[in-house]
């Protein structure tokens, strides 16, 4: 991994920063500045014209934020990485970079509640389209792209059912058409997928889950090869200026420096919480992506290292029996989000999910009884003797 091909959990805790000319610091140093003074009018002249590396103005580059574009670029194994302030800043700029008026988005079944958001707004302004199709085969994708067509947008697990979607296939199938495929790749982090080794074209992040991991930073990230990242960086993210700030850029590298860490110690437990809920009586179904009896598991072995922590699962009974779910437990957090050290659970009906048409989300998997769980690093048993305890009582 990396420039200098040291391994993934070396590369997220070395890349991109050096600390020789920093007086040894080994942390990363927060340069909390807008701007930067030039040593004389004739070098912001130069700086300007593109005629000498250096720093302008924060919104176009800030020694911090360098660092963690560098580091993320490494651990997706990609050529350029850009730093923003939301996970749908960079989902944003992604996709006006890529797209123009009239174009074409062909997605996957289920995409973040806003990303279908800023689609929606993208096809009432520029007169855009899209469509959602499963992606199960090459077949179906073929059938539905059109002259049009500028963008395939996955994700992957997608939320909350945990269905996944085979990114090697895609890719192949976008490569016949010279059509790029941007992932978002929240769910998993780079050190459980790397769409880009796939084949794909663009990763994108909310930097606020796992990468971070501490519930403390809102943040976005995208990575992916120069022919794109060049264009991101030149237009939408210097133009629309939804930048990070450095503070944050600074607790988001510290997070991710224990992401392998973290990852290995949520499946951990999701691999532990799963088990137990599996066997549990009130529990109608589970959705976990490397659940050996699922369909989709073939593909989990071949592009997810393990399942994650995510997990997602359905009680009998209505809403009500959910919501009493959630209001029994005793220390576990109901918040949506997901990816920190808390466990966090949450009702994808009323809460995440909650703008999509009754009838379109229940296509979906979406049913009044699915409650979607993160599970966090705490002792596993303390969150099943919650969960078991809540449960119970239903
Ligand atoms: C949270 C999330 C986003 C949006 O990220 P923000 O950082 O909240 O802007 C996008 N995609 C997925 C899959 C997410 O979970």
């Amino acid at each position: 991994m990396g420039n200098d091909n040291k391994r993934f959990e070396t590369t997220a805790i070395h890349e991109g920063y050096n600390a020789k000319g920093m007086h040894g610091s080994i942390s990363t140093p927060l340069f909390q500045t807008s701007t930067y003074e030039f040593e004389s009018a004739q070098q912001g002249e130069r700086r300007f014209a593109g005629e000498e590396e250096g720093y302008i103005y924060s919104r176009i580059g800030n020694p911090t934020v360098t660092v963690l574009e560098k580091r993320i670029a490494a651990m997706e194994n990609g050529e350029r990485g850009l730093a923003f302030s939301s996970g749908m800043g960079a989902i944003s700029a992604v996709l006006i970079a890529l797209t123009k008026a009239n174009d074409h988005i062909l997605c996957s079944s289920g995409i973040y509640g806003c990303t279908f958001g800023l689609l929606t707004m993208m096809k009432e302004k520029y007169n855009m389209s899209f469509d959602f199709i499963s992606m199960d085969t090459k077949e179906e994708i073929r059938a539905q792209i059109k002259p049009e067509t500028s963008c395939i947008y996955v994700e992957t697990p997608i939320n909350p059912t945990m269905k996944l979607i085979d990114l090697q296939m895609v890719a192949e199938v976008a490569k016949e058409y010279n059509i790029p495929v941007v992932v978002d790749n929240t769910f998993s982090s780079p050190y459980l997928q790397r769409p880009l080794e796939l084949g794909c074209d663009v990763v994108v992040h909310s930097a606020t889950k796992y990468l971070n991991g501490h519930g403390d930073v809102i943040a976005g990230l995208a990575v992916g090869k120069r022919e794109f990242l060049d264009e991101v960086a030149a237009t939408t993210q210097k133009d629309i200026g939804g930048v990070i700030g450095p503070f944050d850029a600074w607790l988001l590298l510290r997070g991710m420096k224990t992401l392998p860490l973290r990852m290995d110690r949520h499946s951990d437990n999701a691999e532990r919480i799963f088990e137990k809920l599996r066997k549990h009586p009130k529990i109608k179904a589970i959705y976990y992506p490397h659940d050996t009896n699922h369909p989709n598991y073939p593909i989990a072995k071949k592009q997810m290292k393990r399942g994650g922590g995510v997990i997602a699962f359905e009680i009998g009974g209505t809403k009500e029996a959910a919501q009493a779910l959630l209001n029994d437990l005793a220390f576990l957090k109901v918040a949506v989000s997901l990816g920190d050290a808390e466990t966090l659970i949450e009702h994808p009906a009323t809460m995440t999910h909650a703008v999509i048409p009754e009838n379109e989300r229940l296509l979906m998997g979406i049913t009044d009884q699915l409650i979607r769980l993160s599970v966090g690093l705490e002792a596993w048993e303390d969150i099943w003797e919650d969960l078991e305890q809540a449960l119970n009582k239903l």
